[in-house]
């Protein structure tokens, strides 16, 4: 039953590492290489059955990362830079503990407003 396997895009001999497709979910990078070869796969459906029907709580299985109610699109988070116009780096990049991006530059002008505003006030 598994005779599916081997025409899956996701093979190792293809060149493609298995550990890929069990990233970090936060991990926004990884996600979209994964899930861009699943779009591509011939068997995606008898992949996602496969995941259905054997009970898969981890990983991603037919372009879906399953452990998680968000999905890979909201995942991916494809912004390149702030609200404010500063460029997501990945020195610039906090992620909060919900996977939200957020922004070391604005964070720390925040804060520093906050120290002026104190200094100000006392
Ligand atoms: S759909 Fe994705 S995870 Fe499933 S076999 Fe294809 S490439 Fe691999
Ligand atoms: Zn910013």
């Amino acid at each position: 039953m598994n005779n599916w396997r081997q025409q899956a895009a996701c093979r190792e001999d293809l060149g493609h590492d298995p550990e890929l497709w069990f990233p970090d979910s936060r991990d926004a990078t990884s996600i979209a290489r994964a899930v861009n070869v699943c779009r591509t796969c011939p068997v995606i459906a008898e992949c996602r059955s496969f995941a259905k029907d054997t009970g898969q709580k981890a990983g991603i299985w037919a372009g879906q990362l399953y452990g998680t109610d968000r999905t890979p699109d909201q995942l991916i988070d494809r912004a390149t830079h702030c609200p404010n116009g500063h460029r997501y780096t990945p020195e610039n990049t906090q992620w909060s503990k919900r996977n939200t991006r957020r922004c070391r530059a604005c964070m720390n002008a925040r804060s520093a407003r906050i120290r002026a505003g104190e200094k100000a006030g006392a």
